[in-house]
């Protein structure tokens, strides 16, 4: 008999999950509390920008409709200006990726895709899920999964307080979509800008829904200056302050902003969560269970723009358990299973986000500054964006981290 499972949520990780699934043959039940109309006319949501191996999990299942449309995001680039001399930097350098990065405003994409999740023979019901919901679906399908991002449901899952570093927000966050910003040479890039106590900004090239544009990501430390949105309550103020934090605090990207407008009144948004780790199965009161999957489960500050990454990750690998699962029963441990497997590549992303979150530790400064004379290293460090993993164990043992630095300081010298 056709499997049923039931995805709630209808985001990067659920949709792209639920579409993988009706491809092979399972009958799936979608839950959205927003329709496709309301999310195309709602605000932006992240700044989703997805490196080549996530891009891969998209195009593996032919939802990369924008392939072409979308500028690429070409490289990395780090600053870290000197707080001492106005203009003048610490650090600056760019490395090229080995394959490019691409941002498509989830308000194009999701619409999209829970078309393409209709015309597949899938059923979309609008609706916010609440526990009566995940009742009714467990009862009626083989496999209820949670994937409702940062939504209230989510606290069903139990919060992992060995797991989760941190019970507060890290970062004072706001996203800006632009258009008109000057295009940074010789190659596209994030440009990472940190400035030390203060924050972190970043910006690159995505594809929203007039067309291509920058977003501008703003990340501050709780307190200080660049945690200044309270007091902004119009698009036109929001743009304004941005541009005066750009010009504050990174003046080496102020050049590119002298014709900045809007994409549109709703390409801005400021909010703040604490970055969490949940178990990954709840038991509803009728005892059956269900099981989260992408940031219902693991939510990390989008300082390393791993969010999006994570839940196309997530999603492939639930996808590829669910069918290798065939026809036994989707059991707690199972669940469990499961989501340890998934655990065992996120929590090197975890791990690598928190140390950007924290003040960097010697040796991370380091390897930063060592970047600028070694662009292997450089190229290391921006590729490692595409797979968090591979910067282990040095990222966090400064005696291999030094050894790599040494290692190319030498073949430079
Ligand atoms: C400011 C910011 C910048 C970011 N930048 C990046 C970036 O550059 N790169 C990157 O990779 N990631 C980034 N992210 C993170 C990324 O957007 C998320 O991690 C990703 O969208 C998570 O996917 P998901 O499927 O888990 O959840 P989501 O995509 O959030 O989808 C969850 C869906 O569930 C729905 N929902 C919630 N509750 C219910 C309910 N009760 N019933 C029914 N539906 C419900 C929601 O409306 C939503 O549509 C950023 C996030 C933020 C906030």
């Amino acid at each position: 008999m056709t499997r049923r499972i039931a995805i709630v949520g209808a985001g990067q990780s659920g949709l792209q999950t639920a579409i993988g699934l009706l491809d092979q043959g399972y009958r799936v039940t979608l839950v959205s509390n927003r329709s496709g109309e309301e999310i195309a006319n709602g605000r932006v949501m992240s700044s989703q920008c997805m490196f080549n191996n996530a891009l891969q999990t998209e195009r593996d299942l032919g939802l990369n409709f924008w392939e072409e449309e979308c500028p690429p995001v070409e490289g990395i680039g780090l600053t870290v200006p000197d707080p001492e001399a106005a203009g003048s930097t610490l650090i600056d350098w760019a490395a090229r990726l080995d394959k490019p990065a691409q941002s498509v405003d989830q308000r194009l994409k999701m619409p999209r895709w829970m078309e393409v999740f209709k015309q597949k023979g899938g059923e979309l019901v609008l609706l916010d899920a609440g526990i009566d919901t995940l009742e009714e679906l467990a009862a009626s399908h083989d496999l209820v999964m949670l994937a409702a991002g940062k939504g209230e449901i989510v606290r069903l899952f139990e919060r992992d307080a060995e797991r989760s570093a941190f019970d507060k927000p890290q970062r004072a966050l706001a996203l800006t979509y632009v258009k008109g910003m000057e295009p940074s040479e010789p190659f596209s890039r994030v440009a990472f800008n940190l400035v030390p106590g203060v924050g972190e900004y970043f910006v690159f090239p995505a594809l929203t829904v007039n067309g291509p544009c920058e977003i501008m990501v703003f990340e501050g430390i709780p307190g200080g200056p660049m945690d200044c949105w309270q007091d902004v309550t119009t698009p036109a103020q929001h743009l304004q302050r941005s541009l005066e934090l750009v010009r504050r605090f990174a003046p080496a990207q102020a050049g590119r902003c002298r014709h900045l407008e809007l994409t549109d009144d709703n390409g801005i948004l400021a909010g703040r969560f604490p970055p969490t780790i949940r178990k990954p199965v709840a038991r509803l009161p009728s005892g059956r269970c269900i099981f989260g999957m992408a940031d219902a489960v693991v939510v990390n500050d989008p300082i390393t723009g791993q969010g999006s990454n994570n839940a196309a990750k997530c999603s492939k690998l639930y996808l590829d358990a669910i069918i290798a699962r065939a026809d036994e029963p989707f059991t707690p441990e199972w669940m469990q299973q499961t989501f340890e497997r998934y655990w065992s590549y996120a929590e090197d992303v975890v791990t690598w986000t928190n140390t950007m979150l924290r003040p960097p530790e010697p040796h991370l400064l380091e390897l930063l500054g060592a970047a600028q004379q070694a662009p292997e290293l450089a190229a290391m460090i921006a590729n490692g964006f595409d797979n968090p993993p591979d910067y282990f164990p040095w990222w966090t043992s400064p005696e291999a981290c030094r050894y790599l630095i040494g290692q190319h300081l030498k073949k430079e010298a």
